[in-house]
């Protein structure tokens, strides 16, 4: 098999033990589970376009490892083209989910670990590049949602992992033997982790001698049964669990995050990508952090997308979609969420072959891709709530609307412009809640913000990257300053 349909992606995560926590219990059958149910769907959509005519050529592409046909969320990209294709993917399925649909995180840091585990092959002699490749080999037959694991918990911000006052607040290597190392420790905000085939544990920040042990990138089975999952809670998530479908917003699709406890995991050498090269740690994340970063110019910019059409609905419903304010705002809407789009694809175009033959994107406008996506969308959702008025926050529950004596009242009272439904204005409503300050909220503004990095992150790779002395010798030619 080298493309799975999205039943058997459901079939395959129900046959997967993982050990499951919410509100307290531990769960027993977390892809059916209704709060996980539409992270599940939003991952399908991942599958679904892969087998779909008008998109097969998007979502899949040639395997420059074994030549076979693969989704592209495994694919290590063969030229700026590919890196191209990527963020039209992600702008495509997020149109399509207005979510965060989870598989972008592996791939990212699947062409990260190809080109640090390369660099490190050839300063130091090690195989870590063979195995990598061996492993991803299967992970692209398999068509598997891999997690990339890489925010520790980090404790005291200002101490590096050594000198923590508890030592596993970032995952370490806690024993080697010939057979494999152990992993202790835990990561948090894992994207999609639930309902992820794998696990690929990667350091989170650079490291340097004493902090050995915590270089370290792996790959785990995700129902490996030392890793323990607990349930990350959204705003407004238990609406999931009352049984209709105005009041979540979104109808079908959703993201989730969960802390990752790993509780003595022993990996087998095979599946062993860093252990204790402690210099090339900091490159893996910024690696894989410049990937992340151009692929929000394309899933940012679909639920953008979603989100002005849904301003533009609601314009409709009120009877207010021709006046001049509102026209200029929606244009405003599409300017912001167009220029993140052009940045995802300009550090695309921009990007260079690597040592390992991928592709990689140009850093400096990745971070400033990034950084306009700390900004852009909660300038996207400040306008969408502007023109949705308050009824969004005030509006009474989808329960209300369907009783016998006060539903027909309000049906009557808050509708809006003819001949729309209430109800349409209602789920119009919900959605720009979902999406500005409910459960999409996680990805399209809190994770806008600190998702790949908070923005200081951006800001230092700015200043590291910028020629600044080259800008200076410019201005001196132009105003005449000899021997500058
Ligand atoms: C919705 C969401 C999804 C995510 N998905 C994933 C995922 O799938 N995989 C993954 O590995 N990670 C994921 N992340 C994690 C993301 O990369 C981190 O949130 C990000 O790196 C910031 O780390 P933090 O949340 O611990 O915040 P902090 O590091 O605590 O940052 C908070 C603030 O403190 C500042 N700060 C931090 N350290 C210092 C310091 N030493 N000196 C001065 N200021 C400092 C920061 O600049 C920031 O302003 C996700 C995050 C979110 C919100
Ligand atoms: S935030 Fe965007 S890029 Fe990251 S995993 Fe979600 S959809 Fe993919």
């Amino acid at each position: 098999m080298t493309l799975m349909t999205a039943d058997a992606y459901i079939d395959s995560l129900r046959q997967m033990k993982k050990r499951v926590f919410m509100f307290g219990d531990e769960i027993e059958d977390p892809t059916d589970h209704p709060m996980i149910q539409p992270s599940v769907n939003a991952v399908c959509m991942t599958y679904e376009l892969s087998h779909h005519t008008d998109h097969e050529a998007l979502l899949t592409v040639e395997s420059s490892l074994t030549g076979e046909k693969i989704n592209r969320f495994t694919h290590l990209h063969q030229g700026t083209d590919d890196l191209v294709q990527k963020v039209k993917m992600l702008r495509l399925l997020g149109q399509c989910t207005g979510c965060c649909f989870q598989r972008c995180v592996g791939m990212d840091s699947f062409n990260a670990l190809d080109i640090v585990t390369t660099k490190m092959d050839q300063a130091l002699g090690t195989e870590y590049n063979v195995r990598f490749r061996e492993y991803l080999k299967h992970v692209q037959a398999e068509d598997l949602v891999v997690d990339g694991c890489m925010t520790d918990p980090k404790g005291n911000r200002g101490l590096p992992p050594a000198e923590q006052s508890d030592p596993d607040l970032f995952v370490r290597i806690i024993d080697e033997n010939n057979e494999g190392i152990t992993i202790r420790g835990a990561k948090v905000h894992q994207t999609g982790a639930i309902n992820s085939h794998e696990i690929l544990v990667m350091p989170t920040r650079s490291l340097k001698e004493a902090d050995e042990d915590y270089a370290v990138a792996c790959a785990i089975p995700a129902d490996d049964e030392g890793i323990l999952y607990v349930y990350g809670r959204q705003a407004s998530d238990t609406r999931k669990l009352e049984g209709g479908n105005i009041d979540v917003g979104n109808i079908r699709f959703g993201g989730h995050e969960a802390v990752v406890i790993f509780n003595d995991v022993f990996v087998p050498w095979e599946h062993v990508f860093m252990s204790g090269e402690y210099p090339y740690a900091g490159e893996l994340v910024e690696t894989f952090a410049a990937y992340h970063r151009s692929s929000y110019g394309g899933c940012k910019v679909g639920v953008g997308d979603v989100l002005i059409g849904a301003t533009k609905l609601i314009a409709k419903y009120h009877g207010v979609e021709n006046a001049s304010h509102i026209k200029d705002k929606l244009v405003e809407m599409i300017h912001l969420n167009e220029t993140l789009y052009a940045c995802g694809l300009a550090c695309s175009t921009e990007g260079a072959r690597t040592s390992s033959g991928t592709y990689l994107v140009d850093m400096t406008l990745a971070n400033i891709c990034k950084l306009n996506v700390t900004r852009f969308p909660y300038q996207i959702a400040s306008i969408a709530q502007d023109i949705a008025g308050g009824l969004m926050v005030t509006m009474p529950s989808e329960k209300d609307f369907s009783h016998p004596e006060v539903g027909p009242l309000l049906k009557k009272y808050l509708v809006g412009a003819e001949p729309y439904p209430t109800e349409w204005r209602q789920r119009i409503l919900r959605l720009i809640e979902n999406l500005t300050l409910g459960l999409g909220a996680v990805g399209y503004l809190t994770e806008s913000m600190h998702g790949a990095g908070s923005p200081m992150a951006q800001r230092i790779m700015l200043s590291r990257l910028a020629d600044l002395e080259h800008k200076e010798k410019l201005a001196a030619a132009i105003a005449g300053i000899n021997d500058h």
